[in-house]
């Protein structure tokens, strides 16, 4: 297998090796991915699954990087970033066609300039459309989830596959489209409203994300909420916020996040994610589920 002949040149950006995840994840950590690419279009993203179903190689999707601990040994295989090319959108009257490389905020915003409400909840979440489909994202109430008309995939073996909204569940941070492809477009089903209006909202909703989010390099939210119970508030409680694990640190401003000081490692993040439940554990026998996924391999 000559994988720079028979992949790397037939594609627009080529394909890097021993690519540092850590310039592609929010919490910039993360060690090397094997191969890295990113499809030009629809036709080089089915080229690259296909070699990859061919050769057996594993294949892994990255949006923006926003919900991701990738470890410090990284990522063995292919890694496709869905980026600038599947950033389009088309609008009508009450719906949204959009690629799945576009912003959560691209797409607040541009939903907002054709008048369509709906996503105002999206403005600020950092991820792209395809992870915010995969990861059920939303925010003040809202998710994208119960936005969905469709969604189209890349199968593993190559092909464009529809599905429609009934073969599609949504669940807390979660749905059923893991394992289904790679995502690359969604149309969503919105409604029309004054423009003044919906930009009011994400005006009060940005100022609310400025003043609750750290600065600092994070991935949002680390651990799931319980039932009625915000994890921050548990950890809160468990007095773990400010502890910290080499250049990890869990936020004092908000508990549920850990946030990157400038020297942490993936291994400081994920010890840290560990002591925090063990901490919630032993004050509340409370169990804590990592809302963030947690890929690739230690060293
Ligand atoms: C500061 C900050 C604030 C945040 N606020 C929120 C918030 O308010 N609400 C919220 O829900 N989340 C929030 N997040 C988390 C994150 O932005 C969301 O989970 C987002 O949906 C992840 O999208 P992504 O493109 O970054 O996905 P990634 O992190 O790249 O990937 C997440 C998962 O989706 C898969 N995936 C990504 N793209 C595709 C695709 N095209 N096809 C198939 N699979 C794909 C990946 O394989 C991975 O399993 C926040 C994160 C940060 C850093």
């Amino acid at each position: 297998m000559n994988i720079d002949h028979e992949l790397g040149s037939r594609l627009t950006y080529g394909l890097k090796k021993d690519e540092p995840m850590s310039k592609h994840t929010s919490w910039m950590v993360g060690g090397p991915a094997d191969y890295f690419l990113q499809p030009a279009d629809l036709d080089e993203l089915i080229t690259i699954v296909s070699y990859s179903d061919r050769h057996k190689l594993p294949l892994y999707v990255l949006g923006n990087g926003t919900n991701l601990l990738v470890l410090d040994g990284g990522i063995r295989g292919l890694v496709i970033h869905i980026g600038s090319a599947f950033n389009y959108l088309k609008s009508d009257q009450y719906s949204l066609t959009a690629g799945a490389g576009i912003s959560m905020t691209g797409l607040a915003k541009s939903a907002a300039a054709a008048g369509l409400t709906g996503l105002e909840f999206a403005i600020g979440i950092p991820g792209s459309l395809g992870g915010a489909l995969i990861m059920n994202a939303g925010a003040f109430g809202g998710y994208i989830g119960e936005k969905v008309r469709l969604v189209k995939v890349v199968n593993y073996f190559g092909q464009v596959i529809t599905l429609p909204r009934k073969e599609i569940h949504f669940g807390y941070r979660d749905s059923n489209l893991t394992g289904k492809g790679i995502i690359f477009e969604a149309t969503l089903a919105l409604e029309q409203a004054e423009q003044a209006i919906i930009a009011k909202k994400m005006e009060e909703l940005s100022a609310e994300r400025r003043k609750r989010h750290p600065k600092l390099p994070s991935a949002g939210s680390v651990f799931r909420n319980l039932p009625g119970k915000p994890a921050g508030k548990i950890i809160e409680e468990a007095g773990a916020k400010g502890l910290r694990t080499g250049g990890a640190e869990v936020s004092t401003e908000h508990a549920n996040f850990i946030v990157n000081n400038g020297d942490a490692t993936a291994s400081d993040i994920l010890n840290l994610i560990k002591t925090v439940r063990q901490l919630v554990k032993d004050k509340f026998n409370l169990e804590l589920h990592p809302e963030v996924r947690i890929i690739g391999e230690e060293i």
